[in-house]
């Protein structure tokens, strides 16, 4: 029986491990994939709105680059640490490999509440750390995009400072910006409605009405809200949902436009006048049908797996179950969309969107939902056939594919020099 460790790389390391062992893979290789190729690490001035200067702490980081560019997000948070930004940028090469997107993963954090700052603080603390990881990014080299507390208008910042260095618009260098620079069409709710494509295919799979499920979302931004918005049009009942000051539940159902509405005017969910306040430890136990993680790392360990009662969790956000959580739930019939899978649905319409800026055009809001929609259902069916064949749960035979496609984009490639 495993146990778990808080540390989030170390999780990272040991479900690679179990997707290894399984592939039988040689030492040499896990060498190789156990650890991130290229760590940046930079401390950076940013001058506040009063006068003084305050240095922060920022990384990005390049898990493996053998499949091609590295991508993936940049985190604004107080928790951020390196260990998480490792995790996460390794999670992003699983990410890219399961869907067949031609990347390696990266990960970019900077160590700082946004919420306190203002806007100008943060868009002087963007353009500073741009230039800082100006090193190392760029559209053949590694392509940042959103993440918790990161937005369109972070990466229009991160962009046109790229641009101001060259002296050259450079719109392929981030994705996610916003439409009138480059953005792709269905960028913003990409990574919800890939949630949904895979919920759907998975509720065929387990003969669920996803119409008549309770649903309930931890984390109500760009992934969550929308994830509870959409799931909602398809007549399902959301029940509870939270973002980082409390949840809100009510079992008769929510509307997500008025939840929506509410934090808009207020900053939080709680106070939601047609729901009772529930802790977001709590909400993770509510009986449900579907229960969508969209915060944070970490949250489902083997201290509350079994108490958690959905039948199907699909992960938005990226890690929310610890590996020895995914044992428990898996031994008590809960059917785990990992975020490999259920949270590609950014990463895709990220790759969508860099190469329509590479190529200089642009497809219609419907074409990049099809493409996203065939790219969800082909990883999810391979994925199943996997779990099924090898008898293990979803998440190590999402990794499982992945390594194998990054292994042997290693050997074909060989060993420089
Ligand atoms: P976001 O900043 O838009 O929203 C994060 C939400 O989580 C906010 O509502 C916040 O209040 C809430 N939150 C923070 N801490 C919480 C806690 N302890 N409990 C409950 N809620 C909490 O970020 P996002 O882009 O929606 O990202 C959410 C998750 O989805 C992250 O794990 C991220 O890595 C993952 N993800 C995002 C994308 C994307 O395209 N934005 C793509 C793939 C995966």
């Amino acid at each position: 029986m495993m146990t778990d460790t808080m540390n989030p790389f170390v999780i990272a390391q040991e479900q690679f491990d179990i997707a290894a062992d399984m592939l039988d893979l040689s030492d040499a290789l896990r060498g190789h994939l156990r650890v991130a190729q290229r760590e940046l690490c930079v401390n950076f001035p940013v001058k506040m709105d009063d006068g003084s200067t305050r240095v922060y702490e920022g990384y990005r980081i390049q898990h493996n680059l053998s499949r091609g560019p590295t991508k993936g997000g940049i985190r604004y948070h107080s928790s951020v640490t390196v260990d998480e930004i490792r995790a996460l940028a390794m999670l992003m090469t699983w990410k890219c490999a399961v869907s067949g997107l031609p990347y390696g993963g990266a990960k970019g954090g900077v160590v700082v509440d946004p919420k306190v700052l203002s806007d100008s603080e943060i868009e002087r603390l963007t353009r500073r750390y741009a230039s800082e990881i100006s090193l190392v990014i760029g559209p053949e080299k590694d392509i940042p995009a959103p993440d918790v507390n990161t937005n369109p208008q972070i990466m229009a910042w991160i962009m046109d400072t790229v641009s101001m260095h060259k002296g050259y618009t450079v719109p392929a260098v981030v994705t996610g910006k916003p439409l009138n620079i480059g953005g792709s069409e269905g960028r913003n709710e990409a990574t919800a409605r890939g949630v949904v494509y895979v919920l759907l295919e998975a509720a065929r799979h387990l003969s669920m009405d996803l119409s008549h499920a309770r649903v309930v979302v931890q984390g109500f931004g760009n992934a969550g809200a929308n994830t509870a918005r959409m799931l909602h049009a398809l007549g399902a009942t959301v029940v509870a949902v939270s973002d980082s000051r409390g949840g809100v539940y009510n079992p008769s159902g929510l509307h997500p436009d008025a939840l929506l509405a509410h934090k808009r005017r207020t900053g939080a969910l709680s106070g939601f006048a047609e729901a009772d306040a529930i802790s977001n430890a709590d909400l993770l136990e509510i009986d449900c049908d579907v229960l969508v993680p969209a915060a944070l790392g970490i949250q489902i360990s083997e201290d509350n797996a079994a108490r958690v009662r959905a039948r199907l969790i699909a992960e938005a956000a990226n890690a929310p179950i610890t590996p020895a959580a995914d044992c428990i739930l898996y031994e008590r019939g809960c059917f785990v969309l990992p975020d490999v899978l259920a949270g590609a649905g950014g990463i895709t319409v990220s790759y969508f969107e860099w190469v329509q800026g590479l190529q200089e055009f642009f497809w219609t809001e419907r074409e990049v939902n099809a493409q996203l929609e065939r790219v969800l259902i082909g990883s999810f069916q391979r994925v199943l056939r996997v779990a099924q064949e090898r008898r293990v749960h979803m998440r190590t035979a999402a990794h499982m594919i992945a390594v194998q496609r990054v292994a042997d984009a290693v050997t074909t490639r060989g060993i420089y020099p």
